[in-house]
């Protein structure tokens, strides 16, 4: 198993869903985790269950799209564990609508949670990357970057990571840093369950319906996504950098 031994890594919005699974993932290989959601009190979950495994971790509470309560959790992270070698910048939100019902709260939203958030979250990390020459960046993009109806704002906030992944992986590379992205398709978690919901789609239904559309004709588990950032995140992952690695079951191949 890939090795994360003596890594700190901060993994956003990782109170529940595919953050959890990532920062449990990130533990059991060995790297003490910050574990950053909207409030302390939603990490409680995820952080028991690294100590309860073994693992180190500490919560944050912070919005990534507030510049100070991003600075003040890198900041407390560094100062508990020491430093900061891997980040995973996952929170989000979807606020889907049709263009013409999409309201400039729908788009506002999803740009400060992904674009905005990503940008502060990284411009803080590298700071610390740069001085130690070491760093792991890995940007939760999505499938719905290559278009989704109702996804108008997601699909373009997406688009914008795999953009800003790019670039920051040519400015930051010098510095023994990569950044990549990871576009998931659908993932079976809270966030697509409040979409069936929202559709008056009973979930399984959902389910079944979108598995039968892919090639590997199942949906996503929040460990399909963690395996990639795993990858994404060892030492031995130092040659690739700039890419977006779709872990979707064939959705973008279809
Ligand atoms: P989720 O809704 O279950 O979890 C998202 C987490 O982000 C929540 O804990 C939430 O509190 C947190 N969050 C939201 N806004 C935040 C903010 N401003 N600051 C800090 N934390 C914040 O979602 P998920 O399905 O686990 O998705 C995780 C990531 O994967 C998201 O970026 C999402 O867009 C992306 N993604 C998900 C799927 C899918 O099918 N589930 C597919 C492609 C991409």
């Amino acid at each position: 198993m890939t090795n994360l031994d003596g890594r700190v890594a901060l993994v956003t919005g990782a109170a529940r869903g595919i953050g959890a699974e990532i920062a449990r993932t990130y533990a059991r290989a060995g790297a003490r985790v910050g574990v950053l959601d909207l409030k302390e009190d939603l990490t409680r979950d995820t952080v028991a269950a690294i100590k309860d495994a073994g693992g180190q971790a500490i919560g944050l509470g912070a919005d990534v799209s507030d510049t100070g309560d991003v600075e003040r959790a890198v900041e407390r992270l560094v100062q508990e564990f020491g430093g900061l070698d891997i980040v995973v910048n996952n929170a989000g939100v979807t606020r889907d609508n049709l263009l013409f019902k999409m309201t400039e709260d729908d788009w506002d939203t999803v740009m400060a949670v992904h674009l905005r958030g990503t940008f502060l979250v990284t411009r803080a990390a590298q700071r610390i990357m740069v001085e130690r020459r070491y760093g792991r960046i890995i940007n939760i993009s999505s499938t719905s970057a290559l278009g989704n109806r109702g996804q108008a704002n997601y699909s373009a906030a997406k688009a914008g990571i795999q953009g800003f992944s790019r670039t920051t992986a040519i400015e930051l590379g010098p510095f023994g840093i990569t950044v990549n992205s990871i576009g998931p398709g659908y993932v079976d978690t809270e966030m697509t369950r409040a979409t069936a919901e929202r559709l008056g789609v009973p979930v399984d239904r959902r389910l079944a319906e979108i598995a039968s559309t892919l090639p590997v004709r199942r949906v996503g588990r929040p460990a399909d996504i963690a395996n990639a950032a795993l990858f994404l995140a060892a030492e031995e992952a130092g040659f690739v950098t700039g890419q977006v690695l779709y872990v979707d079951g064939g959705r973008s191949v279809r």
